[in-house]
């Protein structure tokens, strides 16, 4: 009997899938074995969106999937990289809208650097004796009892093709059962994420209409290292400052100047220095002023699950920095982070000299209550209570000839932190779903995670609640060589999806 035909009549014979009753694990399975083929499909088509043609490619393959199992699409004009707009045709009166944002690009590959032939060419491993991959005939991926070890190895395995494939999987379990989803469902499909959605804002401004819903649900990222079901309510923004301390106005001999015309690069560590104490807690006044957290906000950070001595061991760190109680809680505030620093040169290249400048540049992660300019204005008027005159680029004769201390501090790129409350309809809506489905016990909350994700422009200007549900390993190298995705996590996903897609909003 052809597998797909056993598949339908497998589901129909479930009365489970009638109800609310999450799909057995065995359903899911068939469900994620008649997606494989079409998954691998689609991993050998390259993704860089550095390259138009390519997601073009991707757009279109992606199009046929989903109109071929009834939706309506249209693709979204953007310079040659469309988004694939998809919506479910189909809804109950009164159902909500919930947009499935996910994206189809992904990072650049070296493909030496890679233990396959090609990044490009999907192949199916499993762990050997020695622990490390050894590839297997694809065929593994549909034997009647499929091992949830195997992983799948190719760009973009993980991140962010399976969550595309197991929401189109989902639906061909509907379909089968002759199931609706119990909301509206629409899809977005991003091409330019992996490059920081740059045009995100103005394609969802152009389509708002197209776009509205009632809750978004960004399917990205890896799940919590604990495995089990994720939940994150928001995150963080980044926001870049440059700080250019000013000494000689050209490099100058340290033998000759040398006690004589200050080093700015000693100026800069000083005033790095009063930035955070000896705890690793911002010393800027009012920089962890307007975040709040409530008993109830620190009682869910604490039960996260973070083994925080593997972490910190996996850091090579004997203690960590005294922001919060836990990682979790540390997360919630804003940080100051160097980035990086220069002066003149070191090693083989150092010369002796009195550098003319030294540049530090940070990275400020940012909270809701705490954007961008806030804490910008924070770090600045502490550079100025610290005697430094700010310029904007290199000073002028007469600067020069006012002022001991001069600097340039530059805002540059920032994004904006987004978070959804704990307690929104949206957020008990997907615990609920995911609880239903869940074979690693209670998903877990995070508040707001500490990474900064390019759909700040998404949540804004539609301004619905948004959560992002991550279903793939955390060991899935995304972003780097070797990327996989764990095939028992696919399933599973599969039917946290159909949990989702069957549950009233
Ligand atoms: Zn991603």
């Amino acid at each position: 009997m052809p597998a797909t035909l056993w598949l339908c009549l497998a589901l129909l014979a479930v009365p489970a899938l009638a109800a609310a009753q999450p799909i057995s694990p065995e359903a899911a399975q068939q469900l994620a074995q008649a997606s494989f083929r079409e998954y691998l499909e689609r991993l050998a088509l390259p993704n860089d969106a550095i390259n138009p043609p390519d997601i073009q490619r991707n757009v279109d393959f992606l199009e046929r999937a989903f109109k071929a199992r009834g939706f309506t699409t249209r693709q979204l004009e953007n310079q040659g990289k469309p988004m694939l707009f998809a919506e479910w045709p189909a809804a109950a009166a009164g159902a909500k809208t919930v947009l499935y944002y996910m994206h189809v690009d992904g990072q650049p590959v070296v493909d030496r650097e890679w233990s396959q032939p090609s990044p490009w060419r999907p192949v199916v491993k499993q762990r050997g004796a020695g622990g490390g991959w050894d590839i297997v005939p694809s065929d593994a991926l549909f034997a009647p009892v499929l091992d949830p070890e195997l992983r799948v190895f190719a760009r973009s395995a993980s991140d962010d093709k399976a969550p595309i494939m197991m929401l189109l999987a989902a639906f061909d379990g509907l379909r089968a059962a002759g199931a609706e989803p119990a909301n509206r469902v629409k899809v977005l499909i991003d091409t330019e994420e992996e490059k920081g959605s740059p045009s995100i804002r103005g394609v969802v401004t152009r389509h708002k209409d197209l776009l509205r819903c009632d809750a978004l649900i960004i399917q990205d990222g890896p799940r919590h290292p604990s495995e089990r079901p994720t939940i994150v309510f928001g995150n963080r923004g980044a926001a870049r400052v440059t700080l250019v301390v000013y000494g000689p106005r050209q490099p100058l001999h340290s033998g000759h100047f040398g006690n004589y015309v200050p080093n700015p690069a000693v100026r800069l560590a000083r005033l790095i220095a009063t930035m955070k104490d000896d705890q690793g807690r911002v010393t800027i006044a009012g920089y962890y002023d307007r975040v709040r957290l409530t008993a109830a906000d620190r009682k869910l950070l604490a039960e996260s699950g973070d083994d925080e001595p593997a972490i910190r061991r996996r850091a090579g760190i004997k203690t960590a920095e005294r922001v919060g109680g836990n990682l979790q809680e540390a997360l919630q505030y804003p940080s100051l982070n160097v980035l990086g620093m220069a002066a003149a040169s070191v090693g083989d290249k150092a010369s002796n000299v009195i550098p003319h400048q030294a540049i530090a540049e940070f990275d400020l992660r940012t909270t809701p209550e705490s954007p961008p300019d806030y804490l910008f204005g924070l770090v600045q008027k502490h550079i100025e209570a610290r005697g430094y005159h700010l310029v904007n680029g290199p000073p002028s004769d007469q600067d020069r000839a006012s002022y001991d201390k001069l600097a340039t501090l530059t805002l540059g790129t920032a994004g904006r932190a987004v978070r959804t409350p704990i307690e929104a309809p949206v957020g008990a809506w997907a615990l609920a779903a995911l609880r239903q489905t869940s074979l690693r016990g209670e998903p877990v909350r995070i508040r707001m995670m500490g990474g900064s994700v390019p759909t700040d422009s998404l949540v804004e200007v539609l301004g619905a609640p948004f959560l992002i549900v991550p279903l793939v390993n955390g060991d899935n190298n995304q972003h780097t060589f070797d990327e996989n995705m764990r095939i028992g996590h696919y399933v599973e996903g599969i039917r946290a999806i159909t949990g989702l897609l069957r549950s009233p909003y």
